[in-house]
């Protein structure tokens, strides 16, 4: 037993003895059964939330609608939630009530897929009453009981079932994906935070490739923000991803393939309710991509871009022509920069003004942009004394003053 499954075991034992059933349950037991290792490993029990206060001192109501509470043990923490059934899909996502019961099985029962419907007690011993083990065996993703119900129960289990089969290289079980594309309409229901979630953990999933077009060919792309009639776009997508990329490349390659410019570009990134921040900042990456399909890298651009951004760019710009990612060029000629970015220029707008005894004005900024670019191109090194020498001079040439 790993040991994120030994460090919990503990927690599993004072519920017991307290007189209740605790399990290990869902992704952490596919995990383990796979031979991947784990991060948090997620515990069901018998015991209501109100039981599992008294039994741990140290505990957060984290979810405690839905019989879910943070324990506190050890030096770690794990949620906890108790048995439940869900019951009463009204809208095609989440249940309307949860039920706690004390049946291990029923709580199993409403789980996605076969392989995230089993449970490991404290002695490793393993409880899959669904057949989760040879779903694994097989590499196959199954729903629990019919498809059809469960995807109408809650539609981003299709989603899921697309970036499970990416994360995991596992294949769609047949029925489950002929669901899946019937009802890929009812993903209509679901909140795009959700989708976000989904959408990301599949693209970053190794087998990515595959996950971009079964969304394509299913048809559940067309329930995605921004991608309704957008295959062939997509298909190009899929054909130009590899295994370099970051999340931030996928979006911006996914931007370019989709042949969005300007304003598009910025509704579609909020369409998708990214985080401001990173539609800023993969906004600015595919600008550099669109420089560097028309221009090479030279000090300027890469004193603009910044190093971060301009690999970026260049790893997106290479998948595109199926090259060699290498930045090593790029960091050469960053290194070249006396100055990596404008903070580090050691003369202010203060120096210059009492230099020159002038008042401020739009002559200050276009001063500073002269002094910032010899500084970058080395014509002057950046000290104060050289700088106002330098800047003196170049008045006394141009007959300012
Ligand atoms: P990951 O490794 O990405 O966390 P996971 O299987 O643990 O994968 P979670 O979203 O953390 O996925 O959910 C934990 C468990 O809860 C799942 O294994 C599954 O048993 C159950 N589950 C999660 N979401 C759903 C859902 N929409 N419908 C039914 N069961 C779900
Ligand atoms: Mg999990």
């Amino acid at each position: 037993i790993q040991n994120p499954f030994k460090e919990a075991i503990p927690v599993l034992e004072l519920i017991e003895e307290a007189g209740f059933e605790a399990y290990f349950v869902g992704g952490s037991v596919r995990d383990h059964l796979l031979g991947r290792s784990i991060a948090d490993v997620d515990i069901a029990t018998s015991a209501l939330p109100e039981e599992m206060k008294r039994i741990f001192p140290k505990t957060a109501d984290v979810g405690i609608e839905h019989g879910t509470i943070l324990v506190h043990h050890g030096g770690n923490h794990y949620e906890v939630t108790t048995f439940r059934s869900e019951a009463d899909y009204t809208d095609f996502r989440r249940p309307d009530s949860v039920s706690f019961i004390r049946s291990l099985k029923e709580d199993l029962q409403r789980r996605d897929f076969t392989m995230n419907a089993m449970a490991m007690d404290k002695d490793g011993q393993i409880i899959d009453p669904f057949a989760g083990k040879e779903a694994i065996d097989r590499k196959m993703i199954v729903t629990v009981g019919n498809p059809d119900e469960r995807f109408g129960e809650d539609a981003l289990r299709m989603l899921r079932a697309v970036r499970f089969q990416s994360q995991l290289s596992f294949s769609i079980e047949q029925q489950t994906y002929e669901s899946l594309a019937a009802n890929s309409h009812l993903l209509n229901n679901i909140a795009v935070e959700r989708k976000l979630v989904e959408f990301e953990k599949l693209m970053m999933g190794p087998a990515r490739v595959e996950a971009i077009q079964l969304l394509a060919n299913s048809g559940m792309s067309q329930f995605l923000p921004g991608l309704k009639r957008k295959n062939g776009h997509l298909m190009s997508f899929s054909s130009h991803v590899t295994s370099e990329l970051e999340l931030a490349e996928l979006w911006v390659l996914l931007l370019f393939d989709l042949g969005l410019s300007g304003k598009e570009i910025d509704s579609f990134l909020r369409e998708w309710k990214l985080p401001v921040q990173k539609i800023k900042r993969y906004i600015q990456i595919h600008s550099w991509l669109l420089y560097r399909m028309e221009n090479d890298w030279d000090l300027k651009s890469i004193y603009k871009a910044g190093l971060d951004k301009a690999i970026s760019a260049e790893k997106v710009f290479g998948t595109l022509h199926a090259l060699v990612n290498n930045p090593e060029g790029l960091i050469k000629l960053f290194d070249m920069l006396p100055i990596k970015n404008r903070q580090q220029l050691v003369v202010s707008g203060n120096d210059v003004m009492a230099w020159m005894d002038k008042q401020p004005g739009p002559w200050l900024r276009v001063t500073l942009d002269e002094i910032e670019q010899a500084v970058i191109y080395g014509k002057v090194p950046n000290e104060k004394e050289k700088i106002k020498e330098w800047l003196n001079a170049s008045n006394q040439k141009s007959g300012k003053n």
